[in-house]
């Protein structure tokens, strides 16, 4: 069955206390319209900054109830296809970004996507579009849909393409899974706190993993599967990753901690995800060669 999230149902914070208003079961396709990171309100170069509304910011298509769905349980969420307009914005702004002290006046520019590509000026960039926020109700508490954590949410990992597979760690029954925040492209990092930002329709197949579920949200892409991790600072984020890995390493292969660890330094590559929104990311990538699903899930102890 195909079940379609409107654009204009939508939250800005992920909660267990969040009623959903639409089901769907393991197995189903569903088609999420999303409105761009900045609430689809600049629609040109004219528009300013200080005259958007900043509680219409980052918001996320959802929350979906997924029957079945208890906390210990994993949701795949199976990116199919994230369908595109024909343009995008990027904004910068002082005091935000990897660059935050920098005197820089607030700017808007609107990009063209014309088919495979999105023009930057006169600048030809590959379009490859990747979804921001997925996430699910979180354990404690309401959290921000612009921040992450183990529930996932404004992941901004660039891996979140179509064909990847997102493994997120049920809280609530039901899951309450949203999406949003498209980006047309972003580079790991993004850097200016912006990417090509833009709405569209994200096409989604779930499945449901009983008893087990992940301590960080992975994602799967062809040969290896990413421990994504966060962090206030960009150390604790590598300090949290790298952790991971090393113990999905010791059950994977049957060796102590010590050996992981020197393992994890032979075939973990650590990577940015992005240093500009409230928690830092960085992944863990380990290659398929390595390790199985079943040594990421774990039972609840
Ligand atoms: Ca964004
Ligand atoms: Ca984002």
């Amino acid at each position: 069955m195909i079940t379609r999230l409107p654009r204009d149902y939508v939250i800005y914070s992920f909660s267990k206390l969040h009623q959903a208003k639409y089901t769907a079961v393991p197995g189903d396709i569903v088609v999420f319209e999303t409105v761009d990171a900045l609430g689809g309100q600049i629609v040109d170069e004219a528009t300013t900054l200080d005259s958007i509304d900043w509680n219409r910011v980052n918001p996320a298509t959802g929350p979906l109830y997924v029957e079945g769905a208890k906390p210990g349980d994993t949701l795949i969420v199976e990116i199919e296809d994230i369908r595109i307009s024909d343009r995008a914005v990027i904004v910068v702004a002082p005091g935000f970004g990897a660059l935050p002290d920098r005197k820089i006046k607030p700017m808007v520019k609107m990009l063209k996507v014309e088919g495979r590509r999105v023009l930057f000026n006169d600048v030809e960039i590959e379009a490859r579009p990747m979804v921001g926020v997925i996430g699910v109700a979180p354990e404690d508490g309401e959290l921000p849909t612009g921040t992450s954590g183990h529930h996932g949410g404004n992941m901004d990992v660039a891996l979140l393409t179509a064909g990847s597979r997102v493994y997120l760690p049920v809280f609530t029954e039901g899951a309450l899974l949203a999406i949003g925040d498209i980006h047309v492209v972003q580079a790991d990092g993004e850097i200016c706190v912006a990417a090509a930002e833009a709405s569209g329709e994200v096409i989604v197949k779930l499945e449901l993993v009983k008893g087990k579920r992940p301590r960080y949200p992975v994602i799967e892409t062809g040969d290896r599967y990413s421990i994504i991790a966060f962090g206030r600072d960009l150390d604790e984020a590598a300090y949290r990753a790298s952790e991971e890995a090393v113990l999905i390493l010791m059950r994977a292969l049957s060796v102590s901690f010590e050996e992981a660890y020197m393992l994890s330094s032979l075939v973990v590559d650590l990577r940015i995800n992005q240093v500009v929104d409230p928690m830092k990311g960085v992944r863990a990538e380990i290659p398929k060669n390595y390790v199985k699903l079943e040594h990421i899930l774990t039972q609840l102890s």
